[in-house]
């Protein structure tokens, strides 16, 4: 088992360059590559949001799964609990079997809440297809998933939001007797206010960094970077995600790849504009306010109040 470590909240620009390095050797030897189909020099691979609960409730979660899910919610998106099912993870990778992806990452919400049957069923679909996948968990179920379903995982990411350190030192102390693959400790205490930072006059639009670089797949929908379905919380509207659906942008369109690789003739001008203007990470440094995560009564975690 590798371990590489990521102290403090600068993390995720030395998990960028790691994350490249190891993608690099493929990267370069894959006419298939995505990021080489997409024209996309830093390609770095796909997210795939399997659900949208989780265990914790951080202050200003990325996923907006601090916002309770009620079927009178105010939010859109929060109105009902998602989940990947065995048809969209099976679609999935029917569509991308001719493409080589550097790595799909599991994420959530929390990925290891996901039933167990179903859990088993969705990482069998990808091994079957050849998919390297990896996972990002706060480390709440692992322990509760069999051994031989954890090898079928390239990756393993913990999220360490200081509040649930006790449930990925367990962890880790789990997989050190069997697992072979890459673990990642990423170290997130705080969170951005994001509500501040959406129309930031740091905010690059299409010359962000990020752009094409981190796709995500969330409920069929293929979202051109991993920030995209957390803008539609802020913005109380699901059309970022219609707008993307009509112009092909879904697991469902059998040209997805087509649709993908001309990426700059099918994006709609509505996403275009969504990212220029009301992004809530344009920039990490840009002086905006940090919330530090601190631990609500109802977190179920190891750790007690
Ligand atoms: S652990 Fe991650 S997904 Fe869960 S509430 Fe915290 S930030 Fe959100
Ligand atoms: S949604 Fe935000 S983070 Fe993503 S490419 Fe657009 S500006 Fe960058």
């Amino acid at each position: 088992m590798r371990t590489v470590l990521f102290p403090g909240d600068t993390g995720y620009k030395s998990y960028v360059r790691v994350i490249r390095g190891l993608r690099k050797y493929t990267k370069s030897m894959d006419p298939r590559h995505i990021g080489k189909l997409l024209g996309i020099k830093n390609f770095l691979y796909v997210v795939y949001k399997i659900n949208n609960y989780c265990n914790l409730n951080c202050e200003f979660c990325n996923y907006a799964c601090d916002i309770p899910i009620s079927k009178d919610s105010s939010h859109p998106c929060r109105r009902k609990k998602e989940e990947i099912s065995v048809e969209e993870a099976t679609l999935f990778c029917e569509r991308f079997k001719k493409v080589s992806i550097p790595e799909i990452q599991w994420t959530g919400g929390e990925p290891t809440m996901l039933p167990t049957g179903k859990f088993n069923a969705v990482i069998d679909i990808f091994n079957f297809y050849g998919k390297d996948v990896g996972i990002l968990t706060n480390g709440y179920n692992l322990l509760n998933i069999d051994k031989d379903v954890l090898k079928k995982f390239k990756s393993i990411y913990f999220d360490d939001h200081v509040i649930n350190r006790e449930h990925i030192d367990r962890c880790i102390e789990y997989l050190k007797g069997f697992y072979r693959g890459l673990v990642m400790i990423w170290t997130t205490p705080f969170h951005y206010d994001f509500h501040e930072t959406m129309k930031h006059d740091s905010n690059k639009g299409k010359s962000c960094s990020r752009w094409m670089t981190e796709i995500k797949v969330d409920d069929y929908v293929v979202y051109p970077c991993c920030t995209m379905p957390a803008m539609m919380i802020l913005d109380k509207s699901t059309r970022l995600r219609e707008e993307l659906e009509h112009s092909g942008w879904t697991l469902r369109n059998e040209n997805l790849i087509e649709t993908m690789i001309n990426y700059r003739k099918t994006l709609p001008g509505y996403v275009i504009d969504q990212c220029l203007n009301n992004c809530w990470m344009p920039n990490y440094d840009a002086g905006r306010t940090r919330v530090k995560i601190t631990l609500k009564s109802k977190d179920i975690i190891f750790k007690k109040l």
